[in-house]
């Protein structure tokens, strides 16, 4: 049995990851998992699976549930996230949201455990410390994002050197087919609406801006080892294609699939073996794939990440935690959907970069950057 731990296990991914768990119930057992807040979903999921620890955000909820549940170890907060990282686990997969993952990250693979990876903002803000902490812990990192999980598939038995580039898709998120001056009246509920996925609100506003793409590419270069100048972005609405390689004889090898996550979480569990699952593609109701080149001055907040990785530093810690910041704000009402990308632009210009930052640089800025306290 493979002990799997989960990191924000009520959200989309943690829902998500849950039935993967019990759909092959005689390979994978959940050892312990981290909630938010939502302890009307915990009840549910501790319905039918029982783990050995489970962390609260509050200490308020970890009271209350340990009455309940007296088998279940509880425990809260931040230190709560670092118990279910150091637990005896042999995968963790990290479904926060947000850079809140890092610390539990390292964490885990200080303790020699493999990642499932769906937190990209931990990538993204950190790659190179995470990414030489698993090869000095020899653990590995498997991409649970589905285009980041489709390039790994389809480089399995192909030799790094003979990759040419990287072919990211993107549906377009929730404003696809609207021009740039017909953003400025879209509301939330408009941006909460994504045209193929289901996923959390963060990452569903991420898609409508198309930062999601962009800290994808930026995800992509430290899993993969490659300049971004070899990742490259494809409009694709139907997002079937998950994303493709490019060899050097041109060669250009695809991964498809129906539009779920339960794909990318499973085969991250059972990696090198593949599971049998349901939900076929199905090809009597797939008449056509379409494409269309990326445009960067529609989609400003792709090229603002191109441009966060290339000064590199802490640029990507202060890009990701202003559009972490920014987002937040428009879910809460409190901004316009074009604010965001104004704000992460114009908090990346103020930001004075320093180079090689160690892991409390990276999470001094986060923090900052995070919050109005700039
Ligand atoms: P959700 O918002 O649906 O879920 C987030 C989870 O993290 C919830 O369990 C939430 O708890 C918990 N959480 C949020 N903030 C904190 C905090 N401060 N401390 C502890 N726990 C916290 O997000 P998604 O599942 O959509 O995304 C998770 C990650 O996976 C993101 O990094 C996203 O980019 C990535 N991803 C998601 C995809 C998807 O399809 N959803 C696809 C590819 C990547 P609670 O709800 O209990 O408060
Ligand atoms: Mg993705």
């Amino acid at each position: 049995m493979k002990k799997i731990s989960i990191l924000g296990a009520t959200g989309s991914i943690g829902t998500q990851a849950i039935e993967v768990l019990k759909n092959n119930r005689d390979r994978f057992e959940l050892e312990s998992m981290s909630i938010g807040r939502n302890t009307t979903r915990l009840h549910e999921i501790l319905a039918s699976v029982t783990p050995k620890m489970v962390s609260v955000m509050d200490d308020g909820d970890r009271k209350s549930l340990e009455a309940r549940y007296p088998t279940i170890t509880f425990v809260s907060g931040e230190d709560g996230l670092q118990a279910v990282a150091a637990d005896d686990s042999d995968m963790l997969l990290t479904a926060v949201m947000g850079s809140i993952g890092l610390p539990p990250t390292l964490t885990a693979i200080e303790n020699g455990k493999d990642i499932a990876l769906a937190n990209k903002e931990t990538l993204v803000a950190a790659g190179e410390i995470v990414m030489d902490k698993a090869r000095e812990h020899d653990v590995q990192i498997i991409p649970v994002d589905s285009e980041h999980s489709a390039i790994f598939q389809c480089m399995r038995g192909e030799s790094p050197s003979e990759i040419k580039r990287l072919i990211i898709t993107a549906s377009g998120g929730s404003f696809r087919d609207l021009s740039r001056d017909e953003l400025h009246d879209v509301t939330l509920a408009d941006a909460l609406n994504h045209p193929n996925w289901a996923m959390g609100r963060k990452i569903t506003i991420d898609s409508a801006t198309m930062m999601n793409k962009g800290l994808e590419v930026i995800e992509a270069k430290w899993l993969f080892d490659l300049e971004v100048d070899r990742i490259s972005t494809l409009l694709h609405r139907e997002s079937t294609i998950h994303s493709m390689v490019e060899f050097v004889d041109n060669s250009i090898i695809a991964q498809l699939g129906n539009s779920d996550m339960k794909g990318p979480i499973q085969f991250a569990f059972s990696h090198p073996e593949r599971l049998a699952m349901d939900n076929p593609l199905d090809f009597d109701t797939l008449t056509q794939l379409n494409f269309k080149p990326m445009d960067f001055e529609r989609f400003r907040m792709l090229k603002l990440a191109y441009e966060a990785v290339e000064i590199g530093g802490t640029m990507p810690a202060v890009m990701n935690a202003s559009n972490e910041y920014a987002v937040d704000r428009f879910l809460k009402g409190e901004i316009s959907f074009l604010d965001i990308e104004k704000i992460v632009e114009l908090r990346m210009n103020g930001h004075e970069v320093i180079d090689e930052p160690d892991l409390e640089t990276i999470l001094y800025y986060d923090e900052i950057f995070k919050s109005d306290m700039r």
